[in-house]
């Protein structure tokens, strides 16, 4: 099953989804590093001041090494920001930094899709360790009750990359209505932090679709043995 064209059919569309978002992602994040901002305000302190305009002097802004692993940790209410978005006054910066305040707003408003994820976290990790090896082990064994428990198990990661969706979308569209009400970008500006959030948001979208694209694909695995059992 491992060599079936019929897998390369169902991984490649999302496969090659997600290798143009992440291109279109570095491609927008490089363009706009380079453009600083006219506040010359780095993405720390825009940050700040979004988190303070909302009441949320309680989060606190620590660095991550990672590039373009900026973060929100709703359980420690750290907010994570990179040195290319932190230390950086540029346009890519500030609309990375205002990202991830959308995030903190959210967990503050209790944004129900914010929960609904957190809640699936376990279950997704799960479902994509032990519900594939249940999937993949009664496929090969063709035991049809071990491979749809296993199938059942494994289409929570779809289900996760979905709700991730109304998180991320949110988030940005936080993120930008900040950055215009506080005053803090220029039209040109608006539109450049926005192409940036636009790019990483397809990122989410290939996720989901590289997803949902295994689960159909293992379903029909699944639909075929339980055929062949009757
Ligand atoms: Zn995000």
């Amino acid at each position: 099953m491992f060599f079936d064209p019929l897998y390369l059919i169902f991984m490649l569309p999302g496969l090659a989804l997600a290798l143009w978002a992440q291109a279109k992602t570095r491609g927008a994040y490089q363009k706009y590093s380079e453009y600083r901002n006219m506040q010359g305000m780095t993405g720390a302190q825009v940050a700040r001041s979004i988190l303070d305009m909302n009441g949320l002097g309680n989060v606190t802004i620590e660095e991550t090494p990672e590039e373009l692993g900026d973060h929100y940790d709703p359980t420690t209410k750290i907010l994570r920001l990179s040195p290319g978005v932190g230390r950086q006054p540029t346009i890519a910066a500030m609309g990375i930094a205002a990202h991830e305040v959308g995030h903190a707003i959210q967990d503050a408003h209790g944004f129900a899709p914010m929960r609904a994820r957190a809640g699936l976290v376990p279950v997704a990790q799960f479902g994509s360790q032990i519900g594939y090896f249940a999937l993949i082990g009664g496929l090969m064994l063709q035991i049809t009750g071990l491979a749809a428990i296993g199938l059942i198990l494994f289409s929570f990661g779809a289900v996760f990359a979905l709700v991730t969706l109304p998180v991320e979308f949110d988030a940005s569209r936080r993120a930008m209505a900040a950055l215009q009400t506080g005053g803090f970008v220029s039209q040109e500006e608006y539109r450049g932090a926005k192409t940036v959030l636009d790019a990483a948001a397809w990122t989410y979208v290939a996720g989901f679709v590289s997803t949902i694209l295994m689960v159909l694909y293992f379903a029909l695995q699944v639909a075929g043995l339980s055929r062949r059992d009757d």
